[in-house]
């Protein structure tokens, strides 16, 4: 029999208008025969990956990109049906599955050709596919030496369409990198090598969002835009180029309020004590939520237009903050961790910095216990 009952009051405002102000943002660097490849893997960088895909359909993309094969079919389910790209590849065995949902891999290596192709050569079909270079990443992808190498036999494979040539640049967010310019330039060599083999992909694309903020790049047809989208800078010398609004907005409220005297230890080890008689404000959230440890005794909330300090060690389920300051302080208010409130913030890239991390982190690590509630979006 089910039961209604109101959540935990632990949530993640996600803000559409944001995400699409953010889009908007991006497309501005592109050229008019450029069109967004939208990076939604990892569950939208944990801003949930349906919500955020179909408020990118509804603005105009039909192009996404996802890391696995799982995540894909995420997408599929839900029934979003545009050109799909699984960036982590085809892993041995998940051939028939990338056919039976329409998806198009990375291609990496020569064995992942071979096998794409006798799968689809199998059921009488070809596999639309992305060959990946490694043009300095030094990750993932066709080293140019191996693919030159592998050119006739690619060549020969009939259960493989080569609709796209891509690569990933290793120092797009340090403006003036020699890494990128080489990258650029093997690239655009690789290109020439596969058009004089009789290989010439529709779609060309390298730029991630550091990438496409700051290289021009007028062969692509496609942008690969991730972070920028969800409000974080790709770098720190974007901070003037780009005008991003946080979309993902963490907050939990009060459950318990306490005043502890003074002297008295807070949370595991005590290595906070109280310096006067303190009102302790008591939030259901913690690291298990993707609310970092790290933020013991340092971190900070936003409650009633004031910041609070957080108290004490992060434990797995709760977190304290100090109101002594706020006294219209109740339980059931909302402390805002993460995002705006009240004309304040705390930015990702603020978390980042603090915690030496980035924010790519910083997002997805916000877990599936913590509900994602929209907010805006296309009418
Ligand atoms: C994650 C990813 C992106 C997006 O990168 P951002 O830095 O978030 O813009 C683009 N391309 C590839 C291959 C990726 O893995």
């Amino acid at each position: 029999m089910a039961v209604e009952f109101p959540p935990r009051p632990t949530w993640a405002d996600i803000d559409l208008n944001a995400l699409l102000h953010n889009l908007r943002q991006a497309q501005r660097f592109f050229q008019p025969h450029q069109r967004a490849l939208t990076v939604v893997k990892a569950d939208a960088y944990g801003h949930g990956a349906v919500p955020v895909a179909r408020c990118f359909q509804r603005a105009g993309v039909c192009d996404f990109a996802v890391a696995t094969l799982e995540e894909a079919i995420e997408l599929r389910d839900a029934g979003i049906d545009d050109a799909l790209l699984v960036l982590g590849g085809c892993h041995p065995g998940q051939e028939k599955a990338f056919m039976a949902y329409n998806l198009m891999p990375a291609l990496l290596d020569p064995q992942m050709a071979l096998r794409l192709s006798a799968a689809a050569e199998q059921q009488g079909c070809r596999i639309p596919a992305h060959l990946k270079i490694d043009s300095g990443m030094g990750r993932v992808g066709f080293l140019p030496n191996l693919l030159r190498d592998f050119l006739p036999q690619l060549q020969q494979l009939k259960g493989l369409e080569i609709v796209g040539l891509m690569s990933h640049l290793a120092c797009a967010d340090e403006l003036d990198s020699g890494v990128t310019l080489q990258q650029l330039e093997r690239f655009r060599s690789v290109r020439q090598m596969l058009r004089d083999g009789g290989i010439v992909p529709r779609d060309i694309h390298i730029s991630n969002s550091a990438g496409l903020s700051g290289w021009d790049v007028p062969e692509a047809t496609l942008m690969r835009p991730g972070i920028m989208l969800y409000g974080g800078l790709p770098g720190p010398d974007f901070d003037d180029k780009l005008e991003l609004r946080p979309v993902m907005h963490l907050r939990s409220c009060i459950s318990q309020l306490r005043t502890l005297p003074k002297g008295s230890g807070v949370s595991y080890g005590h290595n906070f004590y109280t310096e006067r008689d303190t009102r302790v404000a008591v939030l259901p959230i913690g690291y298990a939520d993707g609310y970092n440890r790290l933020w013991s005794n340092r971190g900070q909330g936003i409650l009633h237009g004031q910041k609070i300090p957080l108290i004490g060690r992060v434990c797995m389920d709760w977190i304290m903050f100090d109101v002594t300051d706020v006294p219209q302080a109740k339980v059931g208010d909302s402390i805002t961790l993460l995002g705006f409130s009240e004309g304040l913030s705390i930015l990702g890239d603020f978390w980042a910095e603090q915690l030496d991390t980035i924010s790519y982190e910083v997002f997805c690590r916000i877990g599936s216990r913590v509900p994602r509630r929209y907010l805006g979006g296309p009418v």
